[in-house]
Parts: structure tokens; C-alpha cells; sequence
């Protein structure tokens, strides 16, 4: 069906006038010269229209959402989280599909259609993860893309079983194999790779890795997932997640690693966090290294922090890097948009004739207003079709 959706503003360009043909983008023209016969989707009034934002890395079955406040009880070390989320996660009688949906539902109201979640490969629980949220995916499907990560969260090699619970996900229907800081955690780094894109070449999937180790094991470890990218023909599907270590190398040293990840399209995220060394993030770009965001876990054991706005989450990135200049707060939307699209394979994103009518209208005069006021007046269509208004999912299921 054709209908249109009237006078807004592309990313604050002038106003135009949307086409859409079904779930696509049919045509943009200028504001007032589209048919009058057309149906009105909705009129913009002259606000902004922006590509719905893109969730890269999220943890949607551990999220404690929709549950009363729980005090947080994780331990300073990486490892205490770990054993502490297990412990929290086995007295919990919540269904995933209790918590994990109604914040999904969450960060459709706030604009963000395409998402990639990891799951825990836990040996203690089985497939109970992964199957929760193949049902949600299902569930959501007609509004959302979202891809499932299988993820050894406790460790791979050093949790036995975990790598076969990730292998059954990934018959199952996970769509990218991940790891978790192969020396750091699994304690052999190059049996760690060998084995996670071994997985990805047998399942013909990508892979996606939290990286946490610090310093020069870190910058070691992602030469070693180039050299693995490379030898898998991988390009294009590998993402780094967090890669602290980045953060703590002068620029002119780590030169010739970025223009490797460049290279061979390999996506950094970060959630530009507060709290320890992050990529240079501005400079990656600036070297053609993909970067894209992510809220990480929202409201879990891990952390009671968290909103799933990821508008919200560019004006951090801004803060984080003392951003205030447009161009600047537009790079920063840029990374949890486009970014995202691009580390995701998402190859119908933006706001082109032909892409898929996945947007967001915000009450915003330019981009980088709605960066910093991410306000909550705004419309969600996706696939052509209103699912969201002023912050709520129209027709929770
Ligand atoms: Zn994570």
C-alpha cells in the first residue's frame, strides 16, 4: 500500500514530503509536492526524521526489567559479576519472556528496530536462554530484526560444556558465535580463537567478542582476531566489543592495527563508558574503522543502570568525549544509526528510496538537539507502520 508520511525533516535537512510503498521507502520529495491522494501515515509538522537507531549489544536475557528494584550485590572483579549473576539468576522464578519483553517493547517506544542480543551459553541452564529468546524473536518479528549471539559468558574453554550448548544455539538458530576475553577468562587465548571461528566457519556465521583484557593483551589479541578474520574470510562480519585496551596505546602506535581493522571491515563497539579507557573513537572513524554502540546489560545483576535510549546513548558519547559541536554530536547519533547498520549487515538501513521504512519523527529543531534532549516525543514506524508513540509501544503483547 502506498501512503505517505508528510513534511519532515531528513536529519535536519528541508522538509520533505515520505513516500512509502508498503514496508519501504518509495520516494523522498519536497514537503507539499507528494499526490494529495495518497493516505497520511502521519504528519511531521517540520519535526525531524532520523533512521531508527540501532541496539548493537545488549544482554536482553539476564535483564531483571519489569521486576521490583533489586540492590546490586556483584563484587569489583569481573569475575565476582559472573558468579554473582548466577547466583541472582538461580533464585529468580521471572520467565525471560516476563522481563526480556517488556524491555524490548521498551526500546521500540524509544526508537531502535534492529538489535543484536547475546544470550549466555551457561552449561547450568542448558537451552533455556536461547530458546526464551528465539521466542521472543518470533514474537517480535514483524517489528524488529533481532540477532542472538551465543555467548559464553562464564568462559569456553575453561567451563566445561559451554561449548557445546553454544554449538547446539547455533544449529538452533543463533546468528553469530561469541567469545570472551580468550586469555583474560579462558586463559589461552589462541585455542580460544581457534575454536569460536572454527564454530563460525562450520555454522557459516560471524563473530562477535567481548574484549575486556587491558594493555598489550589486548592489542595482542585483536592481531590475532584480524589474523583469524583474514584467514576465514571474514571480513565484514567480526566485531570487537568494549576493546578497553584501545583506550591506553598513543594513536601514532596503534596506526597500523586500525588501518588493519579498517581493512578487513572489522566493527569496534563500545557504550563509550564512564568509568575506564575506551577506543579512540573519533580517530577510528577517522582511519575507516566501523564503530557502533550499544546499551550492554540494562537493569541486571551486572548493573541497575540502563535505559535502551539509544539517543540517550550518543549524548553519553558525547559527554565521554567532551563533544559539542554539531558535526560532533552528529558523528555521535551517526554511531548508534549507521554504525550499527553497518556492523550488522543490515544492508537495506537509511533513509534512501529503497531502504525499509524503519524511523524515528522527533520533536527536535536539529540532529544534535535531539542527541542532547533525546526527547520523548517521538513517533516510531517500522516497516511503514506507526508502532510507537511519545514513549509507548502501541499494543504490548
Ligand atoms: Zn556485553
Amino acid at each position: 500500500m502506498r501512503q505517505l508520511i508528510r513534511n519532515v525533516r531528513p536529519l535536519g535537512a528541508p522538509p520533505v514530503d515520505v513516500v512509502l510503498d508498503d514496508a519501504r521507502i518509495g520516494a523522498l520529495v519536497p514537503a507539499g509536492s507528494a499526490p494529495g491522494d495518497l493516505p497520511c501515515l502521519l504528519d511531521g509538522e517540520g519535526r525531524l526524521l532520523l533512521p531508527a537507531p540501532v541496539e548493537s549489544h545488549v544482554h536482553f536475557d539476564k535483564t531483571l526489567w519489569a521486576t521490583p528494584w533489586r540492590p546490586n550485590t556483584a563484587g569489583p572483579a569481573r569475575l565476582d559479576k559472573i558468579t554473582n549473576e548466577r547466583r541472582v539468576l538461580a533464585g529468580f522464578d521471572v520467565p525471560i519472556a516476563q522481563r526480556a519483553g517488556p524491555l524490548i517493547e521498551r526500546c521500540i517506544a524509544r526508537g531502535s528496530l534492529v538489535f543484536r542480543s547475546h544470550v549466555d551459553a551457561e552449561p547450568d541452564w542448558g537451552m533455556a536462554q536461547f530458546e526464551a529468546m528465539l521466542a521472543l524473536r518470533e514474537r517480535y518479528r514483524d517489528v524488529i530484526e533481532l540477532q542472538l549471539v551465543a555467548f559464553p559468558q562464564g568462559g569456553m574453554l575453561t567451563r566445561p560444556g559451554a561449548a557445546d550448548l553454544m554449538r547446539e544455539a547455533l544449529a538452533a538458530g543463533a546468528d553469530v558465535v561469541g567469545g570472551i576475553d580468550p586469555a583474560g577468562i579462558d586463559r589461552d587465548p589462541m585455542r580460544h580463537l581457534e575454536t569460536i571461528f572454527d564454530m563460525a566457519t562450520r555454522y557459516g556465521k560471524g563473530v562477535d567478542i567481548h574484549l575486556h583484557d587491558p594493555g598489550e593483551l589486548g592489542r595482542f589479541e585483536i592481531e590475532r582476531i584480524a589474523d583469524f578474520t583474514e584467514a576465514a574470510g571474514l571480513q565484514g562480519r567480526v566485531m570487537i566489543s568494549h576493546a578497553y585496551c584501545l583506550g591506553t596505546f598513543p594513536l601514532a602506535e596503534l596506526a597500523p592495527l586500525a588501518d588493519r581493522l579498517a581493512a578487513l571491515c572489522i566493527s569496534i563497539m563500545t557504550c563509550a563508558p564512564a568509568h575506564t579507557s575506551v577506543p579512540p573513537v573519533a580517530w577510528l572513524l577517522s582511519r575507516g574503522v566501523n564503530v557502533c554502540s550499544g546499551s550492554d546489560g540494562i537493569r541486571d545483576a551486572w548493573t541497575p543502570l540502563g535505559s535502551g535510549d539509544m539517543l540517550e546513548r550518543a549524548m553519553l558519547f558525547a559527554h565521554r568525549f567532551g563533544w559539542n559541536k554539531d558535526d560532533e554530536l552528529a558523528m555521535a547519533f551517526d554511531i548508534v544509526s549507521a554504525g550499527g547498520a553497518r556492523a550488522l549487515g543490515i544492508d537495506h538501513y537509511g533513509l534512501a528510496a529503497g531502504c525499509q521504512a524503519d524511523f524515528v519523527v522527533v520533536a527536535a529543531e536539529t540532529l544534535g538537539e535531539a542527541v542532547v534532549d533525546h526527547p520523548l516525543e517521538r513517533t516510531v514506524v517500522s516497516r511503514g507502520r506507526i508502532v510507537a508513540r511519545d514513549g509507548s509501544f502501541c499494543g504490548s503483547r
